[in-house]
Parts: C-alpha cells; sequence; structure tokens
C-alpha cells in the first residue's frame, strides 16, 4: 500500500484485492471504526476551505483515488505508482466478497431500499436503510437508527460535500465498524442512473460524461479547473492551511 499527500490530505493507492483484505480485517475487529472516502479533484478542492470536511478526510483510514485527477497530480509530484480505483466498484466488491451486515443512508426516498435488493441479490444483509433528505433536528434519530441496527457497515449516499462533513461530524457517535462514502451510489444500484460506457470510465473521463448528463455539475468544474491550477502552477504546493498558505503568500 503506497502512502502519498495531495493538498495537506494523505491517500493511499491501493489494489481493490489489498482493500477488500484491510476491510475484511477491519470488520474482524468490530471494537474499532475505521472509515473510507473516495476523493476525487473537486473533493480535494473543497477541503481546502471546508474545516468540517478536511477534518473528515484527515481522520480517515483509506483515502482511496477515485478520478484520474488524483492520478495525475500524483504524478506531477513525482508518484509514478499511483492508480485509480473507483469508489462505486470498492463498495460492490466489498459489498460482494465479505458480504457484511450493512445501513444504507442517503439517496431519495425509496432509492437506498431498492438499491440494497440489488446488494442482497450479491449476498449482503441490509439491516437498515433511510433516505437522505434528513434536517439537522434529525441527526440524532438517524444516528440512533445506525446504531441499533447492528450493521458493520454504513454505506453514506448524501453527495459531496454532505457525506464528507456528515461523517466528519458523526463518526464518534456511530457505533458502525465501518463507514464508507459512496456518493451518487445508490442511484445506479437501484437503477434509476447509469455509469458512463466502458470505454469512457477506462479513459478516466466519467466526470465528463456525467457532467453532459446532468448539465448542473457545471459548477463543479469551477473546483476542478482551481485544483488542476494549483497542481499545475504551483508544483510542491502541498499545504491544506489556507491561513499557512496566506503566509508564506505575503512572505
Ligand atoms: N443526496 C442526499 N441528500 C442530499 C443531497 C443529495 O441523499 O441532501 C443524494 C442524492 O439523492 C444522490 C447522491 O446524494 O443519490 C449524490 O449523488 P451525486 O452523483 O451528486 O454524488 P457526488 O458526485 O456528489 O458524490
Amino acid at each position: 500500500m503506497k502512502s502519498f499527500r495531495l493538498m495537506g490530505i494523505p491517500l493511499q493507492s491501493v489494489t481493490q484485492a489489498e482493500a477488500l483484505s484491510l476491510v475484511r480485517s477491519w470488520l474482524d475487529t468490530p471494537a474499532a471504526q475505521h472509515s473510507i472516502y473516495t476523493p476525487n479533484p473537486e473533493i480535494l478542492w473543497n477541503a481546502r476551505r471546508d474545516e468540517a470536511v478536511r477534518q473528515a478526510l484527515l481522520a480517515g483510514d483509506l483515502l482511496v483515488p477515485d478520478g484520474i485527477g488524483i492520478v495525475l497530480a500524483a504524478r506531477l509530484q513525482g508518484e509514478k505508482e499511483v492508480h485509480r480505483l473507483p469508489g462505486i466498484e470498492l463498495a460492490e466488491a466489498i459489498i460482494r466478497q465479505l458480504q457484511p451486515r450493512l445501513f444504507l443512508l442517503g439517496a431519495r426516498p425509496g432509492v437506498a431500499r431498492r438499491a440494497g435488493t440489488k446488494m442482497e441479490e450479491w449476498g449482503a444483509e441490509v439491516v437498515g436503510a433511510r433516505h437522505g433528505y434528513f434536517s439537522a433536528s434529525e441527526v440524532d434519530q438517524v444516528a440512533h437508527e445506525v446504531n441499533q441496527s447492528h450493521a458493520q457497515i454504513l454505506l453514506v449516499a448524501l453527495g459531496s460535500p454532505r457525506q464528507e462533513a456528515f461523517l466528519g461530524v458523526m463518526r464518534s457517535r456511530l457505533r458502525v465498524p465501518v463507514t464508507m462514502v459512496v456518493g451518487g451510489a445508490f442511484d445506479v444500484w437501484a437503477g434509476d442512473k447509469r455509469r458512463a460506457p466502458r470505454p469512457v470510465r477506462q479513459l478516466g473521463i466519467e466526470w465528463v460524461w456525467r457532467t453532459l448528463h446532468e448539465p448542473r455539475r457545471l459548477l463543479r468544474l469551477v473546483a476542478l479547473v482551481g485544483f488542476v491550477w494549483t497542481m499545475a502552477f504551483r508544483r510542491g504546493h502541498n499545504d491544506a492551511d489556507p491561513a499557512g498558505e496566506a503566509k508564506r503568500n505575503r512572505e
């Protein structure tokens, strides 16, 4: 397992098999809690300014490069051995191979349940599901439901940066051995959305396909431009602390 840092956040380059054996070992020691995040350029860019997201990522145990942008940025920094592991593929492998008890949190009402049917076909047991449109006053109830379910893995599909911020704040209150963010995966597993065709995914440009199909994602490209600019023209910049950055700029 290879570790590297981007924008002050430590990430790991792992094969799917390595990630699976790590998660298996975590499930064997359920007293400890572990979190999996799947950063892409947009998430790392937002983490510079969003303290809740930054703290969540810093406290994470496995941060796998979800986007080709992360791999390219790592290469710019001289890390040749970094490869991509899309979060949705890692999550599916975990479900199929480890067949855990799952709590599904997120997506529109009804979607998690339908996605759960697919996961049960893959061999998992779905012990709880809840949609992702809850208010701040309902968070305690959500945590209670998750804790009562005795799930081994909590999958959080609230979209970024909400899912990272949610886990960052809630992690210590959740009694689940493994938590993992999965973005829009429930929509895909429920059959409501399609992933990009395989050749597009292999090129690492699934985000282009998603932007074309969901134009509301266009705004997200601002973060991508910021990330690329920082990585390409400020090589060596590896600090997630904006205060530190401002100080350096004054010097
Ligand atoms: N979502 C949610 N609660 C919210 C906002 C979004 O549960 O308050 C869900 C949404 O229904 C979708 C997922 O989060 O299932 C976001 O999917 P997206 O593809 O946008 O994921 P991202 O690219 O942000 O990881």
